[in-house]
Formats: structure tokens, C-alpha cells, sequence
């Protein structure tokens, strides 16, 4: 029987991957310090006997070791995510992201497992090439603008990778996932689309930051782990990176409108300067759209989902909470 160790298993994306895995009949362990990730998102298989699950910190090399000396493939989802989270606990970010990883792959390579690694759009930074390929240039602010730190950690995280691939053989794969979301996903670390329903539902202002003019592509989490595993499998994959992300595209004003249309929501529309949510030294990018060329080539399909329908889902997982 095939093993898989998910850090970050308790997670949004960790979560349904750990959920799909263990449908599948591989033996799963999900690895959480639950700082983040909570242990009610793995309740539905909480009781399979194919799934376990261990309360650690992927700093602790010790017990990291210990699961990863016990299973085949390792999917490396845990780290700082959201840009308040990030904001809110800059030193924290760059230990879990930098030295986590750094450990995640070091263990992966003494025990010899397959490593798929979590990566990010972030990386990109304040690149506005519409769309973004895998090759692109990286354009990051100055160091004073803390959000800048998660895409620098991310980018480190790839670099390890690579030279982890290049120098010693160690089989690993880079996703770069493109504003995910679906049910599962908290609001807390500054996610639009969970805030945005739960504002909705409450009756409460939506709140937009900036003038909503600024544009993303959100992925639906049901698509984002059909790629993931099916990448996984591919051996000609490995070594490579690879964006996971929806074409469609949708300005943050419209995300709102639709919010409200489809929950029904009278809530009023409030538009909030960056400074006031995240302090001075913030930027944001204002444009965010994956090529997924590579992706559809590797895969012959990609994430499909229109956002009415990942939206539908959410307020779906919302009324039966
Ligand atoms: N955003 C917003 N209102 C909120 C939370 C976020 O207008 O309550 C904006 C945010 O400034 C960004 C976009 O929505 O332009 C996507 O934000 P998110 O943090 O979800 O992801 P990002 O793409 O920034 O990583």
C-alpha cells in the first residue's frame, strides 16, 4: 500500500488532499501543529483506519523525521499563510517557510521520498504580465514591506527544491497555486472570498480594500486537488514547477456584486484604503492571472470551476454549519 505524509494536513488545501489520498486506499498521516489547520476539517475520516494523524511542528526535526522515515510520498502544504497572518507574524513566516521546508526536504532526502512542494503566486510578486508563466520575472518590493517576505520564502522554498533536484537526485515537484478557495477556508488570515461570504451572510459591509478595481483568478479547491494528485503521478513532472489556477478572471468589486446576488445579501459595499488594514508599507499587486499552459500539456485538462459555482459551494458548506 502505497504512504503519504500531508504536512499542513489539517489545513484548507491539506485537508481535502488528505481526504482525497486516503479515498483513494493509499495509508495517509496528516502532520499539523494545528496552529492554523484545525482538527475539525479531517472529522469525515478521522475513523478510517487508513488515516492518522500527528500534532507537530515541522521545526521539531525529531518527530518530522520519525513520519517521514514511514511513508513514500511526502506533499509539503504546511507553512505561514494570508497575507494578515503574514503581517501579523513576520518572524514567524520566515522560520516556518524557510527552515521548515529546509527540513522537510534535508529528511526527504535522507530517507529518499518524493517531495511535492506547496509553492505560490506570491512569488511573482508585483509582476503584472497578464498572464503569468512559470519562467516569468520575479518583481518584489522593498524588505520594509513585510508582504514582500512571503514571497521571498516561498521563492527560497523553490530554490531549495530545484537545487535539491539538480544536486542530489531528489525527486520533487513545485505547484504554485493561484488563490485557492472553496469550503474549509477561514476568513482570519485575510482570504477575500471566505470574508467576503461571511460578511454577506452576516449582513454585515463588504468590505473592499483599495478601489476593487485590482483582479485575481480563483481556483476551486476540487479542481486544485484532482491536478495536484494527478501531477503527483507524472514522473515527467518532477524537477519542474508548475502554476495551478483558474482562467477565469474577476476584479474584487465584482467578486462582492456576485457575493452579494447570489447569498441574497443586502449588505452595503465599503471601500477600504490599504493603509487603514495593513498599516503603511503595504502593497498589493493588481493583477494576478496563471498561464496553465504547462499545466493542461502535462495534465490534458485544468481547473474548470467558474467562481458562481465555487461560491455556491461555500454558502452550500455555510448552512449546513
Ligand atoms: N481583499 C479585499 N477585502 C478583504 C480581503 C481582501 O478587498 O476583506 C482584497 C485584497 O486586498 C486583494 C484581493 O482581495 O487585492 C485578494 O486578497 P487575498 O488576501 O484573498 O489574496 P492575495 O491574492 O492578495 O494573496
Amino acid at each position: 500500500m502505497t504512504t503519504f505524509l500531508i504536512t499542513g494536513g489539517a489545513g484548507f488545501i491539506g485537508s481535502h488532499l488528505t481526504e482525497a489520498l486516503a479515498a483513494g486506499g493509499g495509508k495517509v498521516i496528516a502532520y499539523d501543529n494545528l496552529s492554523t489547520g484545525k482538527l475539525k476539517n479531517l472529522k469525515a475520516i478521522s475513523k478510517k483506519k487508513n488515516f492518522s494523524f500527528i500534532k507537530a511542528d515541522i521545526l521539531n526535526e525529531k518527530m518530522l523525521g520519525q513520519a517521514i522515515k514511514r511513508v513514500d510520498t511526502v506533499f509539503h502544504l504546511a507553512a505561514a499563510v494570508g497575507v494578515k497572518y503574514v503581517i501579523d507574524n513576520p518572524f514567524r513566516t520566515v522560520e516556518v517557510n524557510v527552515l521548515g521546508t529546509e527540513n522537510v526536504l534535508r529528511l526527504c532526502h535522507r530517507y529518499k521520498k518524493k517531495v511535492i512542494l506547496a509553492s505560490s503566486s506570491e512569488v511573482y510578486g508585483k509582476n503584472e504580465s497578464f498572464p503569468l508563466k512559470e519562467e516569468d520575472d520575479r518583481v518584489l518590493g522593498a524588505t520594509n514591506i513585510i508582504r514582500w517576505s512571503y514571497a521571498a520564502t516561498k521563492a527560497m522554498d523553490e530554490f531549495m527544491a530545484l537545487a535539491y533536484y539538480r544536486e542530489k537526485k531528489l525527486p520533487i515537484l513545485i505547484i504554485r497555486f493561484f488563490n485557492i478557495c472553496g469550503p474549509r477556508q477561514s476568513g482570519r488570515y485575510g482570504m477575500v472570498v471566505p470574508r467576503f461570504i461571511e460578511q454577506a451572510l452576516k449582513g454585515k459591509a463588504i468590505t473592499i480594500y483599495s478601489d476593487g478595481k485590482q483582479t485575481r483568478s480563483f481556483t476551486y479547491i476540487g479542481d486544485t486537488i484532482k491536478c495536484i494528485l494527478a501531477l503527483s503521478t507524472i514522473r515527467r513532472a518532477y524537477g519542474k514547477v508548475f502554476n495551478l489556477g483558474s482562467r477565469e478572471v474577476v476584479s474584487i468589486k465584482e467578486l462582492a456584486l456576485k457575493v452579494k446576488e447570489i447569498a441574497g445579501s443586502n449588505s452595503p459595499l465599503v471601500y477600504i484604503p490599504y493603509e487603514k488594514v495593513y498599516g503603511r508599507d503595504f502593497e498589493d499587486m493588481r493583477h494576478r492571472r496563471p498561464d496553465i499552459a504547462k499545466l493542461e500539456k502535462y495534465l490534458g485538462f485544468s481547473p474548470r470551476t467558474r467562481l458562481r459555482e465555487i461560491i455556491k459551494s461555500i454558502l452550500c458548506e455555510n448552512k449546513k454549519l
